[in-house]
């Protein structure tokens, strides 16, 4: 009986240890290997999210039509404009008007009786309120609103070596975003600090210079934004011209599509 339970008491330890050390190494690769397949999957993962923003961010991309100038329109679910101006008769008709600020090329109340529909929303600056009628949101910087369905961030917009728009004025950007996508359109500014905190895919970026940001400045911007697409505007009517919207790409360090300006 003694002799069992010594030899018993002897070979628990021994087996626990055999257990051990057969389990040890088992264990070891299992877990590496289960790690290796985590993290493979969380790159395909990754892969798969990155392709599917870029497909996002393309399928957006045709849906952004320049109109020449600052003035816009997204042709999505719902069809916005930013700053319509010197449009063409037969223009496709607008949900959304966002309008930057009061300055005749961007608050041009002939060119938004073209789009304007009964039940179109205008989201303005008060300066800008008083040229027109119909349904009229009234907005300044840090405003942030939904309209049919579409978030918008309402941002400052300003000079800071020029005096044509003083920040004093309360003009402003917008950042609407467009089945997903969050499409910042700067209006009349300078690179000003507030670029720097923004999370936006596209950017609308002015490159011009006299009113607003030269292309250099707008290539610092774009550096600062960083958005995964960024559009020259603002130039070939009125001031600047196409080599400012090729400055702009050259120096500008990330991805620039340069549109082709639409007729209507
Ligand atoms: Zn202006």
């Amino acid at each position: 009986m003694r002799k069992r339970l010594t030899g018993s008491r002897l070979a628990m330890p021994v087996a626990l240890c055999l257990l051990a050390c057969l389990w040890a190494p088992v264990s070891g690769d299992s877990q590496a290997t289960q790690q290796g397949q985590a993290s493979e999957e969380k790159g395909k993962t990754l892969e798969r999210e990155e392709k599917s923003q870029e497909l996002g961010l393309d399928r957006m991309l045709k849906k952004i039509h320049w109109l020449g100038h600052a003035s816009f329109r997204i042709e999505g679910e719902t069809t916005v404009y930013f700053d319509p101006f010197r449009l063409k008769k037969g223009a496709a008709a607008a949900d959304v008007i966002c309008v930057s600020h009061s300055h005749s090329d961007h608050c041009s109340p002939e060119d938004i009786k073209l789009i304007q529909k009964k039940e179109t929303v205008l989201v303005t600056t008060s300066d800008c309120v008083k040229k027109l009628s119909g349904e009229v949101v009234t907005v300044k910087p840090g405003d942030t609103l939904t309209v049919k369905g579409l978030k918008i961030q309402v941002v400052p917009a300003y000079n800071t070596n020029k005096k044509f728009h003083p920040r004093d004025k309360g003009w402003v950007g917008f950042v609407v975003t467009v089945e997903g996508q969050r499409v910042y359109h700067t209006g009349d500014t300078d690179f000003i600090p507030e670029m720097k905190k923004l999370d936006v895919d596209v950017a609308l970026l002015p490159v011009s210079g006299t009113y607003v940001m030269t292309a250099e400045e707008a290539a610092q911007a774009a550096k600062a934004i960083a958005p995964r697409l960024a559009i020259p505007m603002h130039y070939g009517t009125i001031v600047g011209d196409e080599k400012d919207a090729l400055t702009f790409k050259e120096k500008s360090g990330v991805r620039v599509e340069i549109l082709r300006r639409e007729t209507r």
